[in-house]
């Protein structure tokens, strides 16, 4: 890009998508051209398919200079959604930025899954209210409250700064009236805390083992928020929690289900079974791996 550099040389979109997916295909970042492709729908304000109408379009030089200094984020790892300030969690647009973990594909399946039972569950109710353990971005929150017309949400983290986005989120997609953030400790939670309780407790605690920290991608270690990531532990440490705080503040149908690491199914399992839940419903993610339970209070699922 040196003639760019110089001010001398036009780039177009085209010319700009060869270069920048060679170029990052050879720094080994993943999905280079579905990278470089999503940085110019952002800085032109296109969708990414109109890119290809306009692949003679040359780019102004303030759009280049944002292009460069964007690349050069994700070149240090950056992860794609923090640079663009959003991403889409069931067909949503969500922001994000630093202070949340970016909504991961098979959270979509938790959600998929707790859409279904509740509407097997509470298909005549009219008002039911639900609760997200760890809300982070609210993307788990956001989109119940999207699909289930008739229902309350509230959302806890302990994070102020994810609470903030969580709020945006429930704007940006107009659930703010049937939306509620609270900034609350999952660890020790009293069902006391809450005027009413819930038909279903949701959640996706920080579930990275200290030890297996080190081991995920710098995408994620480095700049996602390590609350969001580990417990500090063994990566068990919240289920007891949610366990025990369910038993109390779930209505006596209520629901709880979450997600666990790849290899934590038949901890949690226990866990929970420890606790007098029962009739678990065990959903697996894309690979095949179980990463969702779920569970009721008192009759079977
Ligand atoms: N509930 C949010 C999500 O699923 C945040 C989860 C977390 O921070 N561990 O993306």
């Amino acid at each position: 890009m040196g003639a760019a550099d110089s001010g001398k040389k036009i780039w177009t979109i085209l010319e700009l998508i060869t270069w920048g997916t060679g170029y990052l295909a050879e720094k080994n970042i993943d999905d280079a051209r579905l990278n470089i492709e999503l940085l110019l729908s952002h800085i032109l304000h296109l969708q990414r398919i109109q890119l290809y109408t306009k692949f003679d379009q040359p780019l102004s030089e303030q759009e280049l200079a944002l292009f460069k200094s964007l690349l050069k984020r994700r070149l240090v790892n950056e992860p794609l959604q923090y640079i663009l300030g959003e991403t889409e969690f069931m067909g949503l647009k969500f922001s994000v930025d630093r202070s949340v973990l970016i909504p991961r594909p098979e959270t979509e399946l938790l959600v998929d899954q707790a859409l279904t039972l509740i509407k097997q569950r509470f298909f005549d109710s009219k008002e039911l209210s639900i609760l997200d353990l760890g809300t982070g971005s609210g993307c788990i929150a956001v989109s119940l409250a999207v699909k289930l017309p008739h229902t309350f949400v509230t959302g806890i983290d302990i994070s102020e700064e994810a609470l903030v986005v969580a709020a945006r989120n429930a704007e940006r997609n107009n659930v703010s009236d049937r939306t509620k953030f609270l900034k609350a400790d999952m660890m020790g939670l009293k069902a006391e805390t809450f005027p009413q309780r819930f038909q279903c407790i949701i959640s996706n605690p920080p579930y990275i083992s200290i030890a297996e920290l080190t081991q995920v991608a710098p995408e994620v270690k480095e700049y996602e928020p390590v609350t969001a990531l580990t417990d500090n532990a063994n990566g068990l440490k919240f289920y007891p929690e949610i366990a025990h705080f369910a038993q109390a503040a779930l209505t006596d149908d209520g629901i709880v289900g979450m997600e666990h690491a790849y290899n934590q199914s038949e901890s949690v399992l226990e866990i929970f079974k420890s606790a007098d839940f029962s009739d678990e419903v065990i959903v697996k993610d894309y690979r095949g791996i179980n990463r969702h339970l779920f569970f009721c209070k008192h009759r079977s699922i």
